[in-house]
């Protein structure tokens, strides 16, 4: 199973990713967490990033697209793969297209989440994230037991510095400029199913499972 999955900043990506990872047995690749992760160890990518990632715009290509095909060329995504953030514009997709077909490999399915517009501010802005384990919770739309700790593994839970009010804005013009388009790009290989992302956690999830259907 090789998929990829779009949509806008909180249309709930993350969160169908883990359950999918969870169902299918998959490596779960978000170049968001990625890079994340390399400005958290303070790498040398990690700096290069950051500003464009305070500021809501995306990560240059040539930072982006090598980091994908070393991460796809590892030994856990021979069975597969969830790209969750990645490609995110026209550019990344054809980079995409090369590497798969180096592998002889193809996409089985892009999960294309939609959310309307008004919900994703108010999505973003209330996200918190477990810092040991990644978990996402929401403030109000999936709030953990006790405030502000993690249900999983209790660990602390904080919000991303690019969730606010003006950078989730500034992101989801982003994803209308650059990466909705690639809605097309994939339905023209017809390997896109739309899911509505304005439904409760589970049923958004019933409703990716019943799309990949007996999918390998
Ligand atoms: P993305 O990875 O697309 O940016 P996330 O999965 O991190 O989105 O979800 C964004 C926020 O919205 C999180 O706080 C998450 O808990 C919450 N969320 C995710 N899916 C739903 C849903 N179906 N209904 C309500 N809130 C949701
Ligand atoms: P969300 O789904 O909420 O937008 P992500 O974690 O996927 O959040 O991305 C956070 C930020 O990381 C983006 O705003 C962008 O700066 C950077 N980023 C993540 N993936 C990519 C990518 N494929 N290309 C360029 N920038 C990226
Ligand atoms: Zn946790």
């Amino acid at each position: 199973m090789r998929l990829i999955l779009l949509g806008p900043p909180g249309a709930g990506k993350g969160t169908q990713a883990a359950k999918i990872v969870e169902k299918y047995a998959i490596p779960h690749i978000s170049t968001g967490d990625i890079f994340r992760t390399n400005i958290s160890q303070g790498t040398e990518l990690g700096k290069q990033a950051q500003g464009y990632m305070d500021k809501g715009l995306l990560v240059p290509d040539e930072l982006t697209c090598g980091l994908v095909a070393d991460r796809l060329s590892q030994e856990d995504c021979k069975v597969g793969f969830m790209l969750d953030g990645f490609p995110r514009n026209l550019f990344q997709a054809i980079s995409l297209d090369e590497i798969l077909k180096d592998t002889d490999t193809k996409l089985t399915k892009v999960v294309n989440i939609e959310v309307d517009k008004e919900l994703l501010v108010a999505r973003a802005v209330g996200r918190r994230i477990c810092k040991s384990c990644g978990a996402t919770f929401h403030v109000e739309f999936n709030p953990p037991k006790e405030d502000g700790v993690c249900d999983v593994c209790h660990g602390e839970l904080y919000q991303r510095a690019d969730d606010n009010e003006e950078t989730v804005s500034k992101r989801i013009q982003v994803y209308l400029d650059e990466t909705k388009p690639l809605v097309d790009y994939y339905s023209k290989q017809g390997i896109v199913a739309s899911i509505n992302g304005d439904q409760q956690i589970d049923k958004v999830f019933k409703d990716i499972e019943l799309s990949l259907g007996s999918e390998k």
